[in-house]
């Protein structure tokens, strides 16, 4: 397509390129990658979006940007303005209007014109200043002059204080002369971007201040206090506008008009200011609309607002998520000496810090062989890495202090997660070697990347009416089905008639939090299976898996986060399913705390879970039996 490639100007050693962490880049540091000087060909990733940004700058289109926040949709509105043509840039002047003050006259002349004519209105305002103090004197010296010759001194003096003062506020009349320079880009090397995002009704469409002094000649005149919005500042330019449904619905509405018009005139925004008697002639605001928001947003902004977009421009969805290459990797590392560049202050990054921040990417998109593109949050990691190495005035970014600032910049549900486990050290629920019947240690995630161990407790007592599963919480439909989906598979071993017991689940320490129920079956079925059996379960091993009714161990979302988690708690063992192994991106730290063992059936999972031979051995081979093939061929009978 258009896009252009920028590879970074560097060496690229293609035989290692696959397996390497930098995509065979060759750097010491990030001082040696080339950054390109386009805004729009730094955007890493969004290829349909950089697209439609390109085609819609040539036809002038507007554009509508779905996605999550820190991909790049204020980046490429941004670039977006760089592919205007300068060309038609225009000033914006406004002027008094002798024939009615409060519609004050707009003038549009080309880019640069506007210094000039108020130079020369200022030059001519001096001059006429200049004749009238010099007539002001004069007229002083004669009046002085006739008093003095007369005796009256005292007289003479209160005189010429009155006309000194006549003079000095009927001075307005000459400042009335220049106009307001309400949009000026003689300076500007490229089109205007203005971004609008949670402006008020002012700021966005423009606004003419209160005069307290409203007559008396010590008024402003009103085309002085007229202020132009984002709507004429964009004007030939870009309008971006992020979380467009947060903009109240009149607001909205006059966007609309404007954007219909092309003019839109600048009025008091505030009722009851004097502002609001004054309405300008219309002012120019020939902008194209980049609007912003997640699916939410656009669906709650004003329906003709986004007709209005749709139809006459584009609407583009922003990935999360990029498929792993070498190429790729090799932009992410150019990522980092875009941001480094662009602050200015922060000391370049070694190889191995790039290599560490390319980890993390790659952890954070949660996803097999892809890297997130969630670059605001990546971007905050490069600069608290960079601020600990400039701190200690070291010449470069070290993998350490990647490592650091990683430390620092956790989310607030990291730290609520680490918060628990200090808590939970106070209490009795440390991870210990001994069995326990009935108990296992879950794993969740809590918010997007913090891993938490959610002990889960199952008791198995004789029913009261028809059995029931009763668990705590919100999580009791998640304990039901996989009380079901356990329940089939113990019905081929065991005796126990689940139907004729309550199961009681407990999630312990389950905060109101988002734990995600599926992930956690493999574990209510271990400690269910646990408690009917009454044998014990080996309380230094985690699990995370989702369980089929097949027995079968299913992959689940966050297991790097998790392994990390049960290896923060003290956990020696951690069973994740096997489908899952190659998302397990765990840093090296916790490699050595922790044995990682892959599953792929729940006979596999109580045989590492469960303790206290021969009782489980039997129970596991009786299992193995009867589940995945075996389990097939009993389903019919
Ligand atoms: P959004 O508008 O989607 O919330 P921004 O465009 O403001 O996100 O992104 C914030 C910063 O993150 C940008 O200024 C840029 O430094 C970096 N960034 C975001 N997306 C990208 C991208 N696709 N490629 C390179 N850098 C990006």
């Amino acid at each position: 397509g258009s896009s252009v490639e920028v590879d970074p100007g560097v060496e690229v050693d293609e035989e290692i390129a696959e397996d390497d962490l930098l995509g065979g880049l060759r750097i010491d540091s990030t001082e040696d990658i080339e950054v390109p000087d386009r805004l729009v060909d730094q955007v890493i990733g969004q290829d349909e979006a950089r697209d439609i940004i390109i085609k819609a700058a040539k036809q002038r289109r507007h554009v509508m940007m779905i996605g999550s926040p820190g991909t790049g949709k204020s980046m490429l509105a941004k670039a977006m303005s760089q592919l205007l043509p300068k060309e038609d840039l225009q000033d914006v002047l406004v002027y008094h209007n002798p024939d009615d003050g409060n519609e004050p006259k707009v003038r549009t002349v080309p880019a640069g014109k506007g210094d000039q004519i108020i130079d020369a209105h200022k030059e001519e305002a001096r001059k006429r200043n200049q004749m009238r103090s010099i007539l002001m004197w004069i007229i002083i010296a004669i009046v002085v002059g006739y008093a003095i010759l007369t005796g009256s001194i005292l007289l003479g003096i209160l005189a010429a204080g009155i006309i000194w003062l006549i003079f000095r506020y009927t001075n307005r009349g000459t400042d009335a002369m220049v106009p307001n320079m309400i949009v000026n880009n003689g300076d500007q090397r490229v089109a205007p971007f203005e971004d609008a995002t949670g402006a008020h009704a002012g700021a966005l469409l423009g606004d003419v201040r209160h005069d307290p002094f409203q007559s008396g000649g010590m008024e402003t005149p009103s085309h002085d206090r007229v202020e132009p919005g984002s709507i004429h500042k964009a004007n030939k330019g870009v309008l971006f506008v992020d979380e467009i449904n947060t903009l109240d619905i009149r607001t909205q509405q006059k966007l609309m008009t404007a954007i219909q018009e092309g003019e839109f005139a600048i009025t008091g925004q505030s009722e009851r200011s004097s502002g609001a008697m004054v309405q300008t002639e219309p002012v120019p605001c020939d902008f194209i609309m980049v609007a912003a928001g997640n699916l939410d947003a656009m669906e709650n902004m004003h329906p003709a607002l986004r007709n209005r977009i749709k139809g006459y421009g584009y609407e583009v969805y922003m990935d999360d998520t990029i498929e792993d290459t070498p190429e790729m990797r090799r932009k992410y590392a150019r990522f980092i000496a875009q941001e480094v560049e662009r602050d200015g202050r922060l000391p370049h990054f070694t190889d191995e810090a790039v290599e560490e921040l390319i980890l993390e990417a790659k952890r954070r998109s949660g996803r097999k062989n892809h890297l997130t593109l969630h670059f605001r949050s990546l971007g905050g990691l490069v600069r608290v890495a960079g601020d600990i190495a400039r701190a200690e005035d070291r010449d470069h970014t070290t993998r350490e202090d990647v490592l650091q600032a990683k430390e620092r910049s956790r989310s607030i549900e990291q730290q609520l997660a680490d918060d628990y486990i200090e808590r939970r050290k106070d209490y009795e629920l440390q991870v210990t070697e001994d069995g326990v019947e009935g108990r296992v240690n879950g794993l969740a995630v809590m918010g997007e990347d913090s891993g938490i161990m959610l002990p889960v407790m199952a008791e198995i007592a004789p029913a009261q009416g028809g059995g029931q599963v009763i668990a705590t919480g919100k999580l009791q439909e998640m304990a039901e089905e996989s009380v079901q989906n356990v329940s089939a598979i113990i019905k081929k071993f065991s005796d126990v008639d689940l139907s004729e017991k309550d199961i009681h689940i407990q999630f312990v320490q389950a905060g109101q939090q988002g734990v995600d129920g599926d992930s956690a079956s493999i574990t209510v079925a271990t400690a269910v299976i646990s408690a009917l059996e009454d044998i014990p379960v080996d309380q230094s091993v985690a699990m995370t898996g989702s369980l089929s009714v097949r027995g079968d161990v299913l992959p689940v979302g966050g297991v790097t986060h998790k392994i990390e988690a049960a290896a923060k708690a003290g956990c020696s063992k951690v069973i994740i399913p096997a489908a899952n192994e190659q998302d397990v991106m765990i840093e090296e730290e916790y490699e050595e705390m922790i044995e990682i063992i892959p599953c792929a059936n729940i006979s596999e999972v109580l045989d590492v879970a469960l303790m206290g031979e021969p009782k489980k051995d039997s129970l596991v081979d009786r299992l193995k039996s009867i589940t995945s093939t075996a389990f097939d061929q009993n389903q019919g009978t």
